[in-house]
């Protein structure tokens, strides 16, 4: 069971989560983010230090203190739980107070971002202890760990924590922190903001669990955004492939990432809501369930690269040269449409363009359009049904679409818009494919 940091992040909150990891006897693992602004917070502490802003950077650890200190006050009333809060609070801004005046680097950002997980994870279990709950912490520094090429792997995760479960045969209720780890070096290191999910689903994979809950503050994976069209209602069912495209096109749920563990090992991934325990929300598995269009997500900053050349025309060869200029800044492309002497690329990291358009205008001319968002349908088989492409295309008659790409795989029918279309692009398609 994976809580996010709005499940936490009032002090009746988290009561209730202590309800939730109750409401049966089955062994389990619950994973927790930090509260919720904390990861944000600490973002900026380390930014302010890395300004060299040490005043600014104080100020806000202040600021972070009160808010925790009311927030133990809250959540714990036995007085001797609450001294252990406070030697909990005041371990760690001590280490923020100190860093203020040691000098910045890599590894101590990554030092600062693991205080939220390190926090939560102890405030809860104080506050289970309050309800008298079983349970034991066990610290993700001791087995979440990544290789040298700052990847997961779900076997040493397994060897680790398998032993250290051992040592508690008793216990049902593991605690545990999510987004922090070690990397190869053995420094704390994360898993990319958000990356609690991940953790999530590689220790899920990892002890072959029956299922990997995803808590969060709302009840399943939507039709579409609801922060940009008015009406949306959750999708019961997705199958990973699918649950991997809404992810990663802009569906801010769940971390892309964390789809290949759960696929990989077959472990069933449900979205739930902490609000409202009773809400079916969304099973993630290997069967999609139905046919057709599931959901539409739209992922913002895309950059639209076209690379115009005659040489393209009877060519072979030319693709891969174009590729591999993109390799070489290790930058990746998300959608592809070609013609004969054209080829439109998208990518969604900016950080090497200049480079890559001094590259690529050695082998043609090279238009490029920014502020572009990609809208993807997603759905099962939704390539083989002819009524979707009609609805689709009358729905979006008066946008003016940028590329269309289409068949690349099943589940997904990806445009590229402008972005100044993109609600009332997700409005009309909530009106043409989902009747909304
Ligand atoms: N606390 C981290 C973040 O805010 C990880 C997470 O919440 O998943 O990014
Ligand atoms: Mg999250």
């Amino acid at each position: 069971m994976k809580f996010g940091g709005t499940s936490l992040g009032k002090p009746h909150r988290m009561q209730e989560v202590a309800d939730l990891v109750t409401a049966d006897s089955e062994i389990k693992i619950v994973v927790l983010s930090a509260l919720s602004g904390t990861t944000n917070a600490l973002a900026e502490i380390s930014k302010l230090l890395s300004l060299n802003e040490r005043n600014a950077a104080k100020q806000m650890i202040d600021a972070l203190e009160v808010h925790y200190q009311d927030f133990i006050l809250a959540l714990l009333s036995d007085p001797k739980l609450l001294i252990k809060g406070k030697a909990a609070l005041a371990e760690h801004f001590e280490f923020l107070y100190i860093i203020l005046k040691i000098s910045f680097s890599e590894a101590l950002q990554k030092d600062i971002l693991a205080q939220g997980e390190l926090l939560s994870t102890k405030l809860f279990s104080l506050c289970l202890a309050s309800k008298n709950i079983e349970h034991k912490l066990l610290p993700a520094l001791e087995f979440m760990t990544l290789d040298n090429q700052d990847e997961p792997q779900v076997g040493t995760i397994k060897v680790k924590l398998s032993q250290l479960m051992q040592k508690n045969r008793e216990t049902k209720i593991f605690l545990t922190q999510g987004y922090i780890t070690r990397n190869a070096r053995g420094e704390i290191d994360n898993l990319k903001r958000g990356g609690s999910d991940y953790s999530a689903s590689l220790i899920a994979a990892a002890m072959n669990a029956s299922v990997c809950e995803i808590w969060t503050d709302i009840d399943g994976m939507h039709n579409n955004d609801p922060r940009v069209v008015k009406k949306t209602r959750p999708v019961e069912q997705l199958s990973f492939d699918e649950a991997a495209e809404l992810a990663y096109f802009g569906a801010k749920i769940l971390h892309p990432s964390s789809i290949w563990p759960a696929q990989l090992f077959n472990v069933p991934v449900r979205i739930l809501n902490t609000m409202a325990p009773g809400a079916k929300g969304t099973l993630i598995s290997k069967e999609a369930g139905s046919v057709g269009v599931k959901a539409v997500a739209a992922k913002d900053n895309i950059t639209a690269i076209r690379i115009k050349s005659s040489r393209m025309l009877l060519a072979y060869g030319f693709l891969r040269k174009v590729f591999e200029v993109f390799e070489k800044y290790k930058t990746s492309i998300d959608m592809i449409t070609t013609s004969e002497v054209a080829v439109s690329v998208t990518i969604d990291s900016d950080t090497y363009i200049k480079d890559i358009i001094r590259d690529l205008e050695i082998l043609g001319s090279v238009e490029i359009d920014t502020n572009q968002t990609i809208v993807s349908i997603v759905g099962n088989e939704i390539t083989e049904t002819k009524e979707i492409m009609r609805k689709l295309f009358e729905s979006l008659m008066a946008i003016p679409v940028r590329m269309v790409s289409y068949g690349g795989s099943r589940h997904n029918i990806s445009l590229l818009i402008p972005s100044s279309y993109k609600e009332e692009s997700l409005q009309l398609l909530n009106e043409g494919l989902f009747d909304l």
